[in-house]
């Protein structure tokens, strides 16, 4: 995505020059429309490719979440590649060969450049390099003459050729992308629980706080630590420890929703972030893990919670969470204390 700019240049320039070689086989009007709705075409791809390339930046596109953007670069690929092929079905004219031989060409080149370029993934590519080629064979079959079907023989010929250079390269690219995702998630992972880590919550608070200062809207904290975890530890052994803090990561992703942040802040502390969400809501949510981990585990848990507001920095926030989880600690444990606003 680093490349769109050659893509962007390689696609102008190929209508450019497909505008000049079909200029003498067609009226300027058809080719005035073709080249209209090529560029119209070209736009929803051009802000997702820009959309996409933004928030990857931002980490926020995950192999989970990955299919959806898969799906919409299929689909707007699959828009602008179908006018382009429609142009080997615009009126040549008498010079019909030339025409086609040239779109042939081009759609050649643009494909493998796509690929080289752009590509994202097998499903994406493949489709493209068969509707190209195959709307040409099929033209060229149309003129039931012997030369054309030799034509369409070798094209195909040529798609075969493509095919191969296309999962050669997908293998690659997509090999590179995956170590690189999984790179950037296991810098962001906590290895035991699976929940996010610090790096990631501040990273996520980066984003969440100008955004909560943009739009007003409330976002709320909860912090919880495990009562008397030491002594667990000591009793059942470290093992049992962290078999605990496993069960208790469940409780805690079962309980909230998906737009909340769930992290495993320090050794047994866990950081639930609410975005959109009032301190009395938070509450609720605390109430239902401390009776979830309770039902499950045994175990009781502490929890202070805190709802930003414009005077604090996210540190101040979680402070406030923090002391109202030592006063929770202090007033005998398993109970949640809540901020004053
Ligand atoms: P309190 O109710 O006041 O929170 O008492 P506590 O014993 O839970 O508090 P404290 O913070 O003193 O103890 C935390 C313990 O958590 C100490 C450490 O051995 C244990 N711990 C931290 N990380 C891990 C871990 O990854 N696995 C296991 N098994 N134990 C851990
Ligand atoms: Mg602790
Ligand atoms: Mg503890």
């Amino acid at each position: 995505y680093r490349h769109i700019k050659y893509g962007i240049v390689g696609t102008a320039t190929a209508v450019v020059f497909l505008c000049f070689a079909l200029k003498q086989y067609t009226s300027p009007y058809v080719l005035f429309l073709w080249v209209f709705v090529v560029t119209l075409a070209f736009i929803p791809r051009l802000l997702l490719i820009m959309e996409f390339s933004r928030k990857l930046k931002s980490q926020e596109i995950t192999p989970q979440n990955i299919k959806p953007w898969e799906y919409k670069m299929f689909l707007y690929t699959s828009i602008l590649y179908v006018t382009f092929v429609s142009v080997i079905f615009l009126p040549f004219g008498d010079n019909v060969l030339i025409g086609i031989l040239y779109c042939t060409f081009m759609f050649t080149f643009l494909t493998t450049g796509a690929v080289v370029i752009l590509s994202t993934s097998l499903p994406t590519i493949l489709p493209f390099v068969s509707l190209f080629l195959f709307a040409i064979i099929i033209r060229l079959l149309l003129f039931q003459e012997v030369l054309f079907y030799i034509l369409a023989f070798i094209v195909f010929l040529g798609y075969l050729q493509t095919l191969n250079v296309i999962f050669r390269q997908h293998k690659m690219i997509i090999e590179n992308i995956d170590t690189k995702l999984k790179n950037n998630q296991f810098a962001l992972i906590d290895p035991l629980t699976k929940l996010w880590n610090r790096r990631r919550l501040d990273l996520h608070v980066e984003k969440l706080v100008p955004a909560t200062q943009r739009s007003g809207e409330p976002f709320s904290l909860i912090i919880m630590d495990i009562d008397h975890f030491k002594k667990y530890n000591d009793t059942k052994g470290h093992a049992a420890g962290d078999e605990l803090l496993i069960k208790v990561a469940h409780v805690l992703l079962e309980c909230s929703r998906e737009e909340d942040l769930v992290v495993r802040y320090g050794g047994e502390e866990f950081i639930v972030l609410l975005p959109r969400t009032r301190i009395s809501d938070a509450a609720v949510i605390a109430g239902r893990v401390s009776s979830t981990v309770k039902e499950k585990t045994g175990v009781t848990i502490s929890a202070g919670l805190a709802e930003y507001s414009d005077k604090l920095n996210f540190d101040e926030l979680v402070q406030k969470a923090d002391t109202a989880l030592y006063t929770a600690k202090h007033n005998g444990r398993d109970q949640y204390v809540l901020a004053p606003a």
